[in-house]
């Protein structure tokens, strides 16, 4: 533990971004000060400033582990709370493009839980640090600027705060672009891709000591790797959150193919996938609470990154940076590698500079934006592929190339072929491993040989 010498830092949001950059830097300020526009709960429920509450959220590897370190004891707290510990090849049951991913145990283990309670087991351990505290109920209106740097937020009731950092984890609606430009700031680049993707989702209830096969279940193979010709639109996943009971079911449907809100009709929407696995599932699982929806799965990414001109003192993280397509849950482990890298950053410049935080911003950024593009890339990637999608920079369409998949899906087929090759991949789709050795000569080669065979695995069943 340092001894804290910089005074105040303000974060916008209080959820798992806020959360998580509190973390990473809380040694170094007298004070933390997470302002929040919700009521936080004090129990691990939705709550309407993260609707995104209600739908399934996946934790990588990677994301968990960057939590652990943040704030040490978060998944034994967690599972205190509930979550539960799959293995995460033999415990899943997991049909993708390329086929059937193997079983076995490997090993890596996953954290299940619903959004709620892993946003209240890193808000419990954020609450024991020193010097951080939760302003909840209050919402930010505006930055304060002066002298290139922002030194403070203005909030809708009028008050005033000033602040030697500023931190939007506002989330994937942010309104910091508005807010620089209110400041003389140009807003960042902005890139958006659309694949009209939908969720509805709802908790299940099932019988006492229910075993389909699976604790987890992700059918993705949309396109021409779908098992029916009327889901090639379509995906789902469900799988245990809290306790043994408690399950989580959502639907996907892309291209504007979006699931329905009632029970009957999001049965037949899962149904059309055509596993027989899963039919016999939900035939013994009954709805009882109500099903939601969600519809604007737009990627959005803000360059902050890339701006020519930006105040000193502020930076962005989580969904207010870069907003995913959430199907491929990508969205907190991203956070959490941004906070671990605002954690170095930050230690690093105090080395140098212990007055003050000029630069901190740009080596930031500069240091955690290698991940946000790869994150971005393999997200977009799979989503060229799909009929209708809409990519824009700045609101201007762009054009999209649905081959740019072909690579990595022969290349998910080639890593099914060997199990240490598959554990090895599955670490580095969980962004445990840099994703530099697939690009390696070795692998490329590799899969270019066997370019049709592997091909025969993707394409149409
Ligand atoms: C449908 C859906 C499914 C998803 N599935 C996954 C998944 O499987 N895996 C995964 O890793 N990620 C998933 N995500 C993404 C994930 O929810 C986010 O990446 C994650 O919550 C981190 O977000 P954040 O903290 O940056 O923003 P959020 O969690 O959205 O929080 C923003 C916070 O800021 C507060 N706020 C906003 N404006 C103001 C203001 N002006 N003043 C004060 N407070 C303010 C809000 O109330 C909220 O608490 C999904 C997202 C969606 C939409």
């Amino acid at each position: 533990m340092t001894t804290p010498f910089l005074g105040r830092a303000i974060i916008i949001g209080g959820s798992i971004g806020g959360t998580l950059a509190a973390a990473a830097i809380a040694d170094h300020f007298r004070e933390v000060v997470l302002i929040e526009r919700d009521e936080l709960p004090t129990e691990p429920v939705f709550r309407k400033g993260v609707p995104q509450g209600a739908h399934f959220h996946a934790l990588l590897a990677a994301g968990r582990a960057a939590m652990d370190s943040l704030l040490p004891g978060f998944s034994d707290h967690a599972f205190e709370m509930g979550a539960v510990r799959l293995d995460s090849a033999q415990d899943v049951m997991r049909l993708d493009r390329v086929g059937w991913s193997p079983r076995f145990e490997s090993g890596l283990e996953f954290l299940m839980a619903s959004r709620p309670l892993i946003e209240k087991a890193l808000r419990d351990k954020a609450a024991e640090l020193d010097g951080v505290q939760y302003r909840s109920g209050v919402e930010v209106a505006g930055l304060i600027g002066a002298d290139g740097r922002v030194t403070g937020v203005r909030t809708t009731n009028g008050e005033e705060l000033s602040a030697d950092l500023v931190i939007d984890a506002s989330g994937r609606f942010s309104e910091s672009p508005t807010w620089l430009q209110a400041l003389g700031y140009p807003t960042p680049r902005e890139e958006v891709v659309n694949a009209h993707w939908g969720y509805s989702s709802t908790f299940l209830e099932v019988p006492e000591d229910w075993d389909p096969g699976f604790q987890a279940l992700a059918l993705t193979a949309f396109g021409d790797g779908a098992l029916t010709p009327e889901s090639a639109s379509r995906a789902m996943a469900m799988w245990v959150v809290e306790g043994e009971r408690r399950w989580i079911l959502t639907a996907q449907g892309s291209a504007g193919d979006h699931p329905p809100r009632t029970e009957e009709k999001l049965r037949d929407f899962i149904s059309s996938i055509g596993v027989p696995e899963l039919d016999k599932a939900l035939s013994q699982v009954t709805f009882p609470e109500k099903i939601s929806m969600w519809r604007d799965t737009r990627s959005r990414l803000r360059d902050f990154a890339g701006q020519p001109e930006r105040p000193e003192c502020f930076l962005a993280i989580g969904d207010a940076w870069m907003g995913f397509n959430p199907v491929y849950g990508q969205g907190m482990t991203a956070a959490a590698l941004e906070a671990s890298d605002l954690r170095t950053e930050l230690a690093a410049h105090l080395t140098e500079r212990t007055d003050e935080l000029t630069g901190l911003a740009g080596r930031y950024y500069a240091k955690a934006d290698a991940l946000i593009k790869y994150c971005w890339t393999s997200s977009n990637t799979l989503d060229h592929r799909i009929p209708g999608v809409e990519y824009t920079v700045d609101g201007v369409a762009q054009e999209v190339d649905p081959t740019s998949s072909d690579f990595s899906d022969r290349l998910a087929a080639y890593m099914a072929l060997d199990p240490e090759r598959y554990v090895r991949y599955r670490e580095t789709t969980q962004l445990l491993r840099s994703p530099e050795w697939l690009a390696g000569d070795e692998i490329v080669d590799a899969v270019r040989e066997r370019w049709d065979e592997l091909g025969k695995a993707v394409v149409p069943r």
